[in-house]
């Protein structure tokens, strides 16, 4: 087992892998940019090291950073969390070079599954059914409205190098293909620095439903059943749940074999995520994300494991603690996100947090940074804190959901907490049927 391992993130990722090394009995140790010196990943854990300025390609993203707090600290693995460098190829290879242990996939996979047509393609040639759409990169408008007119509109433009929800375009028709089109192509250059997309057909009334597996490195996959994260903003996830309400036993097999078995054949290693639209019982793969997502603590509920301990056990050449049939679901999770941001327009909201209270008791985890007295700094993500409750079925955990959100508190800045409030108080909530677009025309129709 590792010595010691480096942790290449910030807030509350940062500290649930602290926690994860420190029940394993492996020291720690934080990066940090001079903005987060005040940080609560800094304050536990083991080791602190400075890398740099506030804004993230100076410091989060800077390789040479992270491989000198490596050397200097004598770390012998690098844990990436999620966002920043978690699924960057280039640099799990200089890692390596380094003589360092990525805890993730391997270099291949991530540069596989991160350029969206390949992903596609290799989904297809491992038996996972996938959205139908262009084979491959749409080069021109002519090409874009050939295929519309083929596979019949609506459809979805995508950014191959996509992530975020950014650079994807829906054309109702042929009329609006060329702005879609378009501003998906500029959009994709902005973010991406490639420009570009692909077409699929735009599914009406999905649910978006992923599977997590884990790859043993050594040839054997398993699966840990789907997550629903269909209530999302601007394709941005904001409540998952696990297990999906509307997903049967017979299908979480089905599907979940077809995904454990092609982990197997990839030789894929570690932690994984298979995202796949699902409307009217067929799964249609969108794209895989190669590390550990930030929804992953539903699973871990209704499971009983740790996923960051199981990560580390791999990438240190250990086995995976479980066996497909030793995994059993377990009751009913569901996670809410805090962000900070001011509604009703999600405008982001850093400053002072003058008092921080978590909630607790039986089946409540709140996996948040915050502190009383900590100051947000501007720079990062808007995500604050998850709150992730756990009962015995999906109406235990939607009451204790209600009662935790309760006891929160979060004074200081302005939280999308009123949104969870809010929400609970809609009928469909509590009957489990929403789609991908139920709570985009929820709050168009004033929430
Ligand atoms: P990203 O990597 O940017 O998050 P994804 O491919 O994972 O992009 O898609 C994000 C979300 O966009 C999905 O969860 C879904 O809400 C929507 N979406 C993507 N592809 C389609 C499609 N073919 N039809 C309908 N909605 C889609």
């Amino acid at each position: 087992m590792f010595d010691k391992i480096l942790i290449a993130n910030r807030g509350e990722i940062a500290l649930r892998v602290i926690r994860a090394c420190r029940e394993m009995g492996i020291p720690s140790v934080a990066v940090h940019s001079t903005a987060d010196s005040d940080a609560m990943h800094v304050r536990m854990a083991d080791e602190t090291i400075c890398i740099g300025p506030a804004p993230s390609t100076d410091s989060y993203l800077s390789l040479p950073a992270i491989i000198s707090a490596c050397e200097v600290t004598g770390a012998q693995a690098i844990h990436p969390g999620y966002g920043f460098l978690s699924e960057n190829a280039r640099f799990v290879q200089i890692v390596e070079d380094h003589g360092l242990t990525f805890i993730g996939p391997s270099a291949q996979h991530i540069r596989t599954m991160g350029d969206k047509i390949t992903a596609k393609e290799t989904a297809k040639e491992l038996g996972i059914p996938v959205v139908p759409g262009s084979a491959g990169g749409v080069p021109t408008v002519e090409d874009a409205k050939a295929i519309g007119a083929d596979f019949g509109y609506p459809v979805i433009i995508k950014a191959t190098a996509g992530g975020g929800g950014r650079g994807m375009k829906v054309a109702r028709n042929e009329a609006e293909m060329e702005r879609a089109f378009m501003t998906a192509r500029s959009e994709a250059k902005a973010a991406f620095g490639n420009d570009e997309v692909y077409i699929e057909k735009y599914l009406q009334k999905p649910r978006h439903i992923e599977i997590q597996v884990f790859g043993d490195g050594q040839g054997g996959g398993v699966h840990l059943g789907e997550r629903d994260c269909s209530l999302q903003r601007r394709h941005q996830k904001v409540l998952e749940e696990a297990p999906g309400p509307t997903i049967t036993p017979e299908e979480r097999a089905r599907i979940g074999k077809i995904c454990a078995d092609a982990i197997a054949k990839m030789g894929y290693s570690g932690a994984g995520t298979i995202e796949f639209l699902y409307e009217d019982g067929e799964f249609y793969f969108i794209e895989m994300n190669t590390r550990l997502q930030v929804e992953h603590p539903v699973t871990e509920a209704i499971f009983g494991v740790d996923l960051v301990r199981e990560q580390i056990r791999v990438a240190a050449g250990e086995k995976l603690s479980f066996t497909q049939d030793d995994l059993t679901i377990n009751g009913h999770a569901i996670e809410v996100r805090i962000n900070a941001e001011k509604l009703p327009e999600f405008r982001p909201s850093p400053g002072r947090i003058s008092h921080f209270h978590a909630p607790g008791g039986l089946g409540v985890r709140m996996d948040s940074a915050l502190y009383d007295g900590y100051r947000i700094p501007p720079y990062y993500d808007s995500l604050i804190a998850k709150l992730i409750v756990h009962g015995r079925d999906r109406p235990e955990a939607l009451a204790r959901l209600n009662r935790a959100l309760g006891e929160l508190i979060v004074d200081g800045i302005d939280t999308t907490i009123p949104l969870f409030h809010a929400l609970l108080q809609e009928k469909d909530i509590h009957t489990g049927d929403y789609n991908i677009h139920w709570l985009e025309k929820w709050l168009e129709s004033g929430g």
